[in-house]
């Protein structure tokens, strides 16, 4: 709760305003009964027009300022709760952004989006009424009880038997409808989670023709959510009904028991009409207060799934006297690492590798043996869970990760592409970077040629909305931003799809070009394309099992001249 409010800080003196104003509200809801009993009592047995009339007019005076300050509380109060929604959002975003790898391993991006667009649909209602309709209701409460004790003490002891029932009656119903709201808002997710996988598949769903198993997988989390939402209704349903049944009840006895004191003597006819006026006053904040229970337990539920995330923390943090590189000049030590992933299968278990400035060492062996892996530890995308890798002689870990990202430049296999132009792709690699920059990194990236060509050359839009660039096309692309970005350090991931022998020999020169003068760690899967490293170490499941260059490891005959005649065998 405390961290629920702590959200509202920044937007006090906004909050604060729209309490006002619903406080004002209130006062002049309790008004009316009581003027009318004035008017009533005063005017109605005289002919005194003028003072009647005046007392109308203030009363309309009173309405239209009471309709200011509701315009106030609706846009105001509102715009107050879309503020918090927002902050809210903004920091779960900025959170995700930070996590490790390990993180989203272990998430789905449908989890995610839910959390961060429908988990805090109901922020805004929540932050805005619940407390207005909490201090509005307890302010009408407590000034009908105390103005009807001027009339008869007989009905606010109704009135005091009655309250605690709905208060116990509401908080006994909450627990239940937490749970419910809850349960939506998780089947909502795996809703998302499962568009999200079947439409990125629905290439591969098209073609095996499953486009009904897919339709049957939705319909079930479909029925799940349906389900979920009825529970929801029900127990919705059921709180209503027994709070409705309890305030008409309330009319009623008042009714019974101030016609039992008029036909006693004990009070008179405008006493009852009061009376009946304050019971509507007392009702509305009551439906203010079950108005209150339905947001915040939507509400709250979706805050809830919020803190989950917000508390999960895999992230990758700074030591508090981490320091900042400007340039490092690309020692790289792997010093007895051990590494698993979450699932806990080891990976690597007492690598040594030392890598000198400027030389370029070709990572080669059989697949899931681990390469991927031993080069993602190098910018902390996974944290050691033994040994230690130094940069120039210094722990990575003493490094700010930020520093250290910028060290590197990274290829990876399957590039990514952003939704935007071609040009705004490349600049990833330096978001201020000139045109000229741009076009200079695309030329060294051997993909100038291929953007020219396009409708409309660096300005075309590529992604969902654009047009489709190969493999070989998305490569050079990544290229050309690390030759924006210009790192002493880079991890080239070769792609493993063929290319055709003339791209492949672009991508080839590029990558020559973009790794001199740099240390570079190349993972290799054509062996051919790394007989000119400085080194080569071949990793198996026991870790690096040998190390030097082509002719000393071919001369050695072991696991890499094995792999080496197989591929040349393989492509004749
Ligand atoms: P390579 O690059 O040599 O093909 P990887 O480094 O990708 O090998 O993988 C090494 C091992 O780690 C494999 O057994 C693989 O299944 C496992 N692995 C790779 N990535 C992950 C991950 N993100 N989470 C869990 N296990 C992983």
């Amino acid at each position: 709760m405390r961290y629920f409010l702590s959200y509202f800080k920044p937007h006090r003196k906004l909050f604060f305003a729209d309490l006002l104003c619903a406080a004002f509200i209130a006062a002049a809801d309790l008004s009316f009964p009581m003027l009318t009993r004035y008017s009533i009592n005063n005017f109605l047995g005289t002919s005194d027009f003028r003072s009647f009339y005046i007392f109308i007019a203030c009363m309309v005076a009173l309405y239209a300022v009471r309709t200011g300050a509701q315009y106030f509380v609706t846009y105001f109060g509102h715009l107050f709760g879309a503020r918090v929604e927002t902050d809210m959002r903004r920091d779960i975003f900025a959170h995700i952004e930070s996590q490790s790898f390990s993180f989203f391993d272990g998430t789905r991006t449908g989890q995610l989006m839910s959390r961060i667009t429908n988990d805090l649909f109901e922020i805004t209602e929540l932050a805005h009424h619940g407390p207005e309709d909490l201090f509005i209701a307890f302010l009408t409460l407590s000034g009908s009880l105390i103005l009807m004790l001027t009339i008869r003490w007989e009905l606010v002891a109704i009135l005091a038997i009655f309250l605690p029932i709905v208060i116990l009656h509401t908080a006994l119903s909450r627990k239940n409808l937490m749970a419910a709201s809850k349960n939506v808002k998780e089947k909502i997710a795996e809703i998302n989670t499962a568009t999200e996988s079947s439409i990125s598949g629905i290439r591969v769903t098209q073609i095996f023709t499953n486009e009904e198993y897919e339709k049957a997988r939705f319909e079930k989390n479909n029925r799940c959510y349906y389900a979920a939402k009825r529970g929801f209704y029900r127990a919705m349903a059921f709180f209503h009904c027994r709070l409705d049944f309890f305030t008409s009840i309330l009319n009623v006895i008042i009714i019974a028991v101030g016609g039992y004191l008029i036909m006693q003597a004990k009070m008179n006819l405008t006493d009852l009409i009061t009376a009946t006026l304050f019971s509507a006053a007392f009702l509305q904040p009551i439906r203010r207060l079950t108005a209150f229970v339905e947001q915040y337990v939507t509400g709250m539920a979706g805050f809830k799934r919020f803190t989950e995330i917000m508390r999960t923390s895999e992230e990758i943090k700074d030591k508090p006297n981490a320091v900042r590189i400007d340039s490092a000049k690309g020692d790289i030590e792997y010093e007895n690492i051990g590494f698993a992933y979450n699932n806990g299968t080891t990976v690597l278990d007492k690598v040594n590798l030392s890598i000198k400035a400027g030389q370029t060492v070709a990572f080669v062996g059989p697949s899931g043996s681990g390469k991927t892996t031993l080069c993602s530890l190098l910018p902390r995308f996974y944290e050691l869970n033994s040994g230690r890798i130094t940069l120039d002689g210094r722990d990575i870990t003493d490094i700010s990760v930020e520093s250290l990202r910028r060290q590197i430049g990274l290829v990876q296999q399957d590039v990514f592409l952003f939704a935007g132009t071609i040009k705004e792709n490349i600049a990833y690699g330096k978001t201020d970077a000139t045109d000229e920059e741009i076009i200079e990194a695309a030329r060294r990236a051997e993909i100038h040629d291929d953007i020219i060509k396009t409708d409309k050359g660096y300005d075309t839009l590529v992604g969902e909305r654009g047009i489709r660039l190969s493999g070989g096309q998305k490569q050079r692309i990544a290229i050309a931003r690390i030759f924006l970005k210009n790192p002493p350090i880079l991890i080239l991931d070769e792609a493993t799809s063929a290319l055709d022998t003339a791209t492949e020999i672009k991508i080839q020169k590029s990558f020559e070009r973009l790794a001199k003068g740099r240390t570079t760690l190349v993972i290799a899967h054509r062996l051919s394309t790394i007989r000119n490293a400085d080194r080569i170490a071949v990793v198996s499941d026991e870790g690096i099992c040998e190390q030097g260059t082509h002719p000393s490891l071919l001369a050695r005959n072991g696991l890499y001249a094995s792999l080496y005649n197989a591929q040349k065998d393989l492509l004749g």
